[in-house]
């Protein structure tokens, strides 16, 4: 009794059928909310009528007049009336002709709902005559018709929207308000329709025009400016009957707000929420943290896989198979990139139990002597392959420890599974970057950086399998430390240690000695290694990704070190199976990478 005392009953009338001005009314409010709501529909309308020249007018945001005026095919005189009663479309007949559709427009509701609100004045033609019609609709009826003279095209003029539904009208925003909404919503349409002139004219001020462009990046120029192409790559990805095409972000640029990111599914502009979590989840290994990709992406798939029919406004859709697109988006980003996709290819797995002695004549290539003149043309460096050469990886790795100490994990990465990873080795610049030539771009690689990804991953997955490859220090290494250092050893540190392949051992006071130390690691940063596990700060990131992307950072091999061939060649070639080539556990940028069209656009080529 008590509860039902919050509630609140209504005295129900009886059921009874709603006045057609009534419901006619609540169904266009679901069509028409504002003027955005108006110049979609009907920049929709002249899209689908094949104009490719469209120009907008507005004022007061659109709350006293929209007027649209195309070039497109014009109604045939008898088809004008018809147009404006609800359900008539000259764009679908069957069910079955959605799984065909191709056009933005198919439930024939757009011009009624609009007229149910508003004043309508229509001036089209449908010939090449010169001759055509203006009508004039009131209060959702014919009030006048005439035969004027008239091009091929449409001119429809919206007046007083909500005039005679004024609960409605209270919602409308304020002028500004309401005209950066319709901003909003050209600028993606623009972009897909690359090929159509758009014009925005608000309170008789000209906003922008976009000429008709030859290309989706002319469009991005026209709208975005130079600097914002400037930023942007290009994709092109086909996987069977799905395409994607686009531009998104470089590596390592990006924004700091989800801003700029368009999505269009054959030609419509979506928010869909499959295509954002795949864009934006594939791009984070090429950015880095805090910063979001930019993404013109422009994905057909078949008509029938994809329900355009599930928002009032056509603003959702809904895929038949979420999985797949995810998946195509994701593949077609990476496509984009030098690495390619790589780093998650079927059958790859970091193979760290099957290092296999070297073949003859390729085990040696660390050891001999670094030529003098590698770099030119063909002489100089025999190593077993033309340094000009696309780049195949030897089967096998070499065994030993080098000189430097990191190499041979880094070979063991080279089992049976290797695919065509190809590239070609430029050299070494200032003994620090790895220059290499890689699907026409020129990539310039931190050999420090990228090390430390290919150990992390490596020591990660040892890691994830309790099977940290571990070896005892030749000399007794034993490590002091000072009493407040002592006190962070607590039993979580120990543990972490020894899972990432650390045994100590106690001694008197703070001493301990240390039985056995992560094999990836050079034995002389031992203690560094321990101290700087001890002494690292709270991060968000797990202690055992920080512990680990420690012990990865202290084995790599430093910048300011000259490499040989076949050091640099195994560096690349490992870098690129990692789960994150660009970026390495610290977030810090791997790869800089130099498409042809930038340098010959700074070399005045272009
Ligand atoms: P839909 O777009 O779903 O077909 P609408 O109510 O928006 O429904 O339009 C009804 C019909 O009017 C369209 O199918 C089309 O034949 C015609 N039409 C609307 N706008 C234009 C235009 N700008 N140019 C030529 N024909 C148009
Ligand atoms: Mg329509």
């Amino acid at each position: 009794m008590l509860e039902s005392s919050h509630r609140v009953f209504y005295r129900m009338t009886k059921v009874k059928t709603l006045k057609e001005e009534v419901y006619k009314k609540i169904a266009a409010g679901e069509v028409v909310e504002r003027p955005l709501s108006v110049v979609k529909e009907l920049v929709e309308n002249s899209i689908d009528a094949g104009a490719d020249s469209i120009t907008v007018e507005l004022l007061e945001g659109g709350k006293r007049l929209i007027k649209i005026t195309d070039n497109g095919s014009g109604f045939d005189p008898e088809d004008i009336e018809p147009a404006f009663k609800n359900h008539s479309t000259s764009k679908l007949t069957d069910l079955a002709d959605f799984d065909t559709l191709s056009t933005l427009g198919f439930r024939g509701e757009a011009l009624p709902s609009i007229l149910e609100v508003s004043k309508i004045r229509i001036e089209t033609s449908g010939n090449d005559n010169g001759s055509g019609i203006r009508c004039v609709f009131e209060d959702g009826h014919l009030r006048e018709r005439e035969e004027i003279a008239c091009k091929r095209g449409t001119t429809i003029a919206v007046r007083d929207l909500f005039y005679n539904f004024p609960v409605r009208g209270k919602f409308l925003k304020a002028e500004r308000t309401e005209l950066n909404q319709v901003v909003s919503f050209l600028e993606p349409v623009a972009l897909v329709n690359f090929r159509v002139s758009f014009e925005l004219v608000h309170n008789g001020k000209t906003l922008f025009i976009y000429k008709k462009a030859e290309s989706l990046k002319e469009r991005i120029y026209q709208v975005f400016g130079k600097d914002f192409l400037d930023a942007l790559r290009e994709v092109n990805y086909v996987e069977d009957n799905y395409g994607l095409k686009g531009f998104i972000s470089k590596l390592n640029t990006g924004i700091s707000v989800k801003k700029h990111q368009y999505y269009f599914v054959n030609g419509r502009s979506v928010k869909e929420k499959t295509l954002m979590a795949s864009f934006n989840n594939t791009f984070e290994k090429y950015l880095e943290k805090h910063r979001k990709p930019v993404g013109i992406l422009l994905l057909t798939v078949p008509p029938c896989e994809v329900d355009v029919n599930i928002h009032p406004m056509k603003l959702e859709i809904k895929f038949e198979n979420s999985n797949t697109i995810y998946r195509f988006i994701k593949h077609g980003i990476e496509s984009a990139f030098p690495g390619g996709g790589t780093f998650d290819a079927p059958g790859y797995h970091m193979d760290m139990d099957h290092a296999v002695p070297p073949p003859p004549g390729q085990g040696g290539g660390f050891g001999s002597p670094y030529p003098s003149g590698y770099r030119g043309g063909g002489s100089g460096y025999t190593g077993g392959m033309d340094a000009r050469m696309p780049y195949m990886p030897p089967r096998g790795g070499a065994g030993g420890r080098m000189e430097q100490g990191d190499f041979d994990q880094a070979q063991l990465f080279s089992g049976g599974f290797l695919n065509e990873e190809e590239f070609i080795l430029i050299g070494q610049y200032k003994n620090s970057y790895i220059l290499v030539e890689k699907n026409e771009e020129l990539l310039i690689i931190d050999q420090h950086n990228a090390q430390e990804r290919v150990n992390f991953d490596k020591l990660k997955k040892q890691y994830s399998e309790h099977n940290v490859v571990s070896i005892s220090p030749l000399f007794p290494v034993i490590i002091e430390l000072s009493s407040s250092e002592a006190g962070k050893m607590n039993d979580e540190t120990m543990k972490i240690l020894e899972k990432t392949g650390f045994r100590l051992e106690p001694l008197s006071g703070n001493s301990y000695d240390v039985k056995a130390f992560p094999q990836v690691l050079d034995e002389q940063n031992i203690k560094d290694t321990i101290l700087e596990i001890i002494h690292m700060p709270e991060e968000q990131v797990s202690v055992e990704d920080r512990v680990l992307a420690e012990v990865a950072c202290k084995s790599a091999i430093k910048v300011n070190h000259k490499l040989y061939p076949d050091q640099m060649k195994a560096i690349v070639t490992n870098l690129f199976k990692t789960t994150n080539p660009y970026f390495c556990p610290h977030k810090r940028p791997i790869i800089i990478d130099l498409t042809l069209e930038e340098i010959e656009k700074r070399m005045k080529r272009k």
